[in-house]
């Protein structure tokens, strides 16, 4: 079997010249064969950024597209792929998109494998751990408290146990971060498992140790990227200062840079995203890396159908590893592209046995919201 083509499928909900918020557009690739399989990919990254990164013709031994590096290879040599994509794009990539752009390819190869061998793709890993995993729901939190209730209320009747909070006004001041974090921990209940994201809003650690200090009864599970993440140096000092767990992770691409997290920073969960950090491929060794760490893995994805479907066949052999991200976007991108995406049931999603990552894409939405054509 030999790979043919690959394209680049670019969407987005909001038209080019308005502003898009997280969910609202999206990269996939389609990788094709000689033997009719196409494996599906996709990176949650700036579209058209990862579009030229693999479209471009090569510039010299160590700027090549990523496309014509695949053109006429075994799509089941997943490994080789792998690193010949990585050195020969050395100059653009090594790092941040160059990464997410092998990230998408990486998951449409695993994608072929399972279609060609007539597997899921967990199987292929070296086999699942469970048939299920525990999901825990993020929501952007809205403005006022009543609002916010409304929403924990809703996401707890839907069959959460677990719900996340970031992004809108959460970090911009200490006093409306304590009222939407004490409305939702109210409404939530005492015992319910909740944790916030600051995308890195509170810049400092010495403001996070004041913060965490100012929350402590809301009892927070995690506490997720305070700061930015090349603060490596802060990372540690919150580790030794604060009570609630310090995650981070979603912004790091491959090994190298995980082993650097964990080796300096000592987070108490690392959270990488199986369509930016590497792919599947890389994906598995980072977990094994956290490991000997003795550091928890719990993945990011905020994106399509993809994402969850990637995240749930690795997810599904790690065996120390217990909850999934599942976004609550409203975007049509997340709800739609995937016809057949797997949901949330009873607290829980469900690994699926079918062949490959086991996922349909519904090509009229992808006519609807497809750009840079
Ligand atoms: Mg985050």
């Amino acid at each position: 079997m030999k790979i043919t083509d690959v394209e680049v499928i670019c969407l987005r909900v909001p038209g080019l010249n308005k502003k898009s918020v997280w969910g609202e557009d999206a990269v996939l690739v389609k990788v094709y064969t000689d033997e009719g399989i196409v494996g599906i990919g996709e990176t949650d990254s700036s579209p058209l950024v990862v579009k030229s990164l693999i479209e471009t013709p090569n510039s010299n031994l160590a700027c090549f597209g990523l496309k014509e590096i695949l053109i006429g290879e075994n799509p089941l040599e997943i490994e080789k792929l792998w690193d010949k994509m990585y050195t020969y794009s050395n100059y653009v990539g090594r790092r941040g998109a160059g990464i997410h752009a092998i990230s998408a390819i990486d998951i449409a190869l695993w994608d072929i494998a399972g279609k060609y061998h007539g597997k899921p793709v967990y199987e292929l890993l070296g086999g699942k751990f469970r048939d299920k995993i525990r999901a825990y729901g993020t929501f952007i939190p809205a403005d006022t408290p009543e609002e916010n209730r409304k929403i924990v209320r809703e996401l707890i009747n839907k069959g959460f146990t677990s719900l996340k909070f970031g992004g809108g006004i959460l970090g911009d001041a200490p006093e409306s971060d304590y009222e939407i974090i004490k409305a939702v921990r109210e409404e939530a209940g005492e015992n319910f498992q909740l944790q916030i994201d600051l995308a890195a809003k509170w810049r400092t650690p010495e403001h996070t140790i004041f913060m965490a200090e100012k929350l402590k009864e809301f009892n927070l599970n995690w506490i997720e990227e305070p700061i930015g993440s090349d603060d490596l140096v802060g990372y540690r000092k919150l580790g030794d200062s604060i009570k609630p767990m310090i995650a981070g992770g979603e912004t790091l691409t491959t090994r190298y840079e995980f082993q650097n997290f964990l080796e300096v920073g000592k987070p108490d969960l690392v959270q990488p995203d199986v369509t930016r950090c590497g792919g599947i491929s890389e994906s598995m060794k980072i977990y094994k890396l956290s490991e000997t760490y003795g550091t928890k893995l719990v993945p990011h994805g905020f994106s399509t159908g993809v994402l969850i479907a990637a995240t749930v066949h690795f997810l599904a052999v790690c065996e120390n590893t217990d909850l999934i991200e599942y976004s609550q976007s409203t975007s049509p991108l997340y709800e739609k592209l995937v016809k057949n995406k797997i949901e949330f049931k009873d607290g829980y999603v469900e690994v699926p046995n079918t062949p490959g990552l086991g996922i349909e894409l519904d090509e009229d939405i992808i006519k609807k919201y497809r750009v840079f054509n």
